[in-house]
């Protein structure tokens, strides 16, 4: 509330403060100067932060990378395709995707997503004979059928890694995603659920996958030793993979350990927070947000709706401004100039892929952040505006 009692727009994009608990970490870092994983001998921030989310996830490996980014691509490293293998991505996720895939030299083939933002499994089954491996981007967190993808996958011999770099706390029948496929990678870049500003890493189960990605990303000489759990599967690889050096540091991990206990309860309020503007969106007719699949329940820090009905560009483009000027910005993926994550901005791919109904969903979909500290009296501002600016909108 402002002064005079007027209720002004939340500030949905200032991230929230590192627990108290990093600074005495970070200060015993900086004395010592021991900011590399590899140096002491056991009991790096580093290697306790790959044990404690490897608990926390149920997995029995996690390395700990620079990015989200990273890990994706160790992890196609990782499963040593051929050269110009292809690699099922769906066609609505970031720029970051298709990206991690072309490093790894790979080609990505874009599949279809329907208007709840989860992977076509028509397009999927259509697509998934020429594949050497899927990449499942659980984009803004909303799970793709996976029972369905693994069913098929699993029939077909094609390994499936999790893009869950914005699902941590998302779980489906109870289990974490992530953990469904061969690897999950997650990321903690500033906008994610866990805050370090830069960083990733990756959980499986599969020990030579592990051993391999943990060489890549620049275990050199023996340091994979301070690995536990690994020793028979090292050996092997010593020496015979190249070394990419995507390691994280000792000061990103000081600052993630302290937020991983908060885990739990920013997903608990996240989703309150996201379910209770969902149900304010869906008494309009012309906004709808489609709901979580049955076997997923969600961990959002933001809220995806759909412009339903007939709205023009222009309208939409109107609804966009008019919430603007309410103070709350929404973007169309689609019709927000360059949009990282409208496919045809991939121009690094060459000519965009004919694949309509995910342009269509693009054209109208929005995306609005909705950070777990939001008050109800702030939800319900931004549910307002929302509204009224679709009002506003559809009237001009
Ligand atoms: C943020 C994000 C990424 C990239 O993560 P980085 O850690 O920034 O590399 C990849 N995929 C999805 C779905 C994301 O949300």
């Amino acid at each position: 509330m402002a002064p005079d009692g007027q209720t002004i727009a939340p500030n949905v994009y200032d991230a929230e403060p590192i627990p108290e608990a990093a600074r005495a970490e970070i200060d015993r870092l900086l004395r010592s100067g021991d900011l590399f994983r590899y140096t002491a001998p056991e009991g790096a921030p580093v290697a306790l932060l790959e044990s404690e989310f490897a608990a926390l996830l149920g997995s029995r490996y996690a390395l700990a990378v620079s990015s989200c980014s990273a890990a994706l691509f160790l992890s196609l490293k990782a499963l040593d395709l051929p050269r110009d293998a292809r690699v099922l991505i769906p066609a609505f996720t970031f720029a970051a995707v298709p990206s991690a895939v072309v490093h790894a030299d790979c080609v990505p083939v874009l599949v279809e997503v329907g208007d709840n933002y989860r992977v076509d499994m028509a397009d999927f089954a259509a697509k998934l004979p020429t594949a050497h491996a899927v990449m499942i981007s659980h984009m803004r967190g909303h799970t793709s059928d996976m029972d369905a993808i693994m069913a098929l996958c699993d029939a077909a011999g094609v390994p499936v890694i999790e893009d869950a770099a914005h699902s941590l706390g998302t779980t489906w029948h109870g289990r974490n995603i992530g953990t469904i496929g061969r690897v999950g990678c997650f990321s903690f870049q500033s906008y994610k659920l866990v805050n370090a500003g830069e960083g990733g890493i990756m959980v499986t189960d599969d020990p030579e996958i592990a051993a391999r990605a943990i060489i890549m990303s620049g275990a050199y000489e023996q340091n994979w030793k301070k690995h536990p759990g690994l020793q028979n599967s090292f050996g092997h690889w010593q020496n015979k993979l190249p070394l990419y050096n995507l390691r994280m540091q000792n000061l990103s991990a000081a600052v993630i350990r302290p937020q991983l206990p908060l885990v739990a309860d920013r997903v608990a309020k996240g989703l309150a927070n996201h379910d209770y503007v969902a149900d304010r969106l869906n008494q309009t007719s012309c906004l709808h947000v489609p709901p979580a699949l049955a076997p997923e329940s969600r961990a959002p820090d933001s809220i995806q709706f759909n412009l339903t009905g007939d709205w023009t560009d222009a309208q939409a483009l109107g609804f966009q401004a008019a919430a603007k000027a309410r103070g709350v910005s929404v973007q169309v993926f689609g019709l927000s100039e360059g949009n990282a994550r409208a496919f045809w901005n991939w121009q690094f791919l060459g000519e965009p892929p004919h694949l309509p109904q995910t342009r269509a969903m693009l054209m109208r979909a929005c995306d609005v952040r909705l950070p777990a500290r939001l008050t109800r009296a702030e939800l319900d501002y931004i549910a307002d505006a929302l509204m009224d600016a679709a009002k506003d909108a559809q009237n001009a």
